[in-house]
C-alpha cells in the first residue's frame, strides 16, 4: 500500500476535511478539547492517509466513527476502529443495509484489494454499535455534532444517508448526498428521492460544506450553488434515463450528453456508463 500525504483542509480551529485525491472519498475530523476525535467516514484501503491526518491534526484517539452511509468506501474501517476502542454510529437505514448484505459486499470489495489481507489479516465488516432513526447528537468536549438521517422515503443516494452538522460553526458534512466536480454513483439510490433530500438541505445555511466526494465548498452562496448544480445534474440525468426507457434516446446518446456541455469538466467519467447500465438492468 502506498503512503500518501493527506490532503487536509482546516474548516475551523479543530474541524478538518480530508479530501480524497481525484474524487476519492472525503473524511471528516472533529477534534474535541481533550484530543479525542469524531471521525466521519473511513475507508480501510486509505488507512495510511487517515492515520496521517489524525496525527497531523493532533488527535490522540478516535472516540466516535460516524458512517454517513453503508458503502464500503465510507464504512470499511468500522471493525478496525472498533478494535481500537471507537464507538461506531450510523443511521438505522445504514445499520439495516449493512445487516442485510454488508458482509457480502464487504467480501466482494475487499477481494478486489488483496493487499488488505496481508496488512489486516482479521479484517471483517463492522456493524455500527449505535444506530438512530431520525437524529442524534454526539458530544465531544467542546462540540456538539448533530447527526441527521437524510435519505428520503428510505433511499436517496443510498439507504443509510445521514449528515453531520456543527450548528455553531455552520459546517455540514453531507456524505454522498453531494458530489462536487465528479460524476456521482447513482446505482445504490433513488434519484427522485435524492433530489428531495437536496431540496431539504437547500433550506439551510452553512459556511462550509464537505461533500462525500470532491472539493470542499466554502461560503453560503457557493454552497447553495454547488447543491443546485448537483440537483440539476441529477434532474437532467433522471430525465434522460426516462428517455432511454421510453425508447426516445439510446444509452450511448445519453452517455455522451452527460459527458459534454456543463458536465465536461467533471471527473470520474466512467461512472456515467456504469450508472446508465445499472439503471437499465434495475427498475428504479
Ligand atoms: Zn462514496
Amino acid at each position: 500500500m502506498e503512503k500518501s500525504v493527506a490532503n487536509i483542509y482546516q474548516l475551523h480551529e479543530s474541524i478538518f476535511a480530508v479530501v480524497g485525491p481525484e474524487g476519492a472519498t472525503n473524511f471528516g475530523i472533529v477534534k474535541g478539547e481533550d484530543g479525542s476525535a469524531l471521525l466521519i467516514d473511513a475507508d480501510i484501503r486509505r488507512m495510511d492517509e487517515i492515520e496521517a491526518a489524525l496525527k497531523e491534526t493532533g488527535c490522540t484517539t478516535v472516540r466516535y466513527l460516524f458512517n454517513t452511509h453503508e458503502n464500503f468506501d465510507h464504512s470499511s474501517a468500522n471493525d478496525y476502529f472498533a478494535r481500537n476502542g471507537a464507538i461506531v454510529i450510523g443511521s438505522e437505514g445504514c445499520w439495516q443495509a449493512l445487516k442485510e448484505d454488508g458482509e457480502a459486499k464487504f467480501a466482494e470489495m475487499a477481494g478486489r484489494a488483496p493487499e488488505l489481507k496481508n496488512r489486516f489479516p482479521d479484517l471483517k465488516m463492522g456493524m455500527p454499535h449505535i444506530s438512530f432513526s431520525q437524529a442524534t447528537t454526539l458530544h465531544l468536549p467542546g462540540f456538539g455534532i448533530r447527526l441527521v438521517y437524510s435519505a428520503y422515503r428510505g433511499k436517496s443516494h443510498s439507504r443509510g444517508d445521514a449528515i453531520a452538522i456543527l450548528d455553531k460553526q455552520e459546517i455540514l458534512f453531507a456524505g454522498d448526498l453531494l458530489y462536487t466536480e465528479v460524476h456521482p454513483v447513482t446505482i445504490y439510490g433513488n434519484i427522485a428521492n435524492w433530489i428531495q433530500s437536496i431540496d431539504i438541505l437547500l433550506r439551510e445555511n452553512f459556511a462550509h460544506v464537505v461533500p462525500g466526494h470532491g472539493p470542499v465548498v466554502k461560503g453560503n452562496a457557493l454552497y447553495k450553488a454547488a447543491f443546485l448544480q448537483f440537483r440539476n445534474y441529477l434532474e437532467d440525468f433522471h430525465r434522460r434515463l426516462m428517455e432511454i426507457r421510453s425508447g426516445g434516446k439510446s444509452a450511448a446518446e445519453i452517455e455522451s450528453h452527460m459527458k459534454s456541455g456543463d458536465y465536461t469538466h467533471l471527473g470520474k467519467t466512467w461512472m456515467v456508463k456504469r450508472n446508465i447500465e445499472y439503471f437499465l438492468n434495475h427498475a428504479q
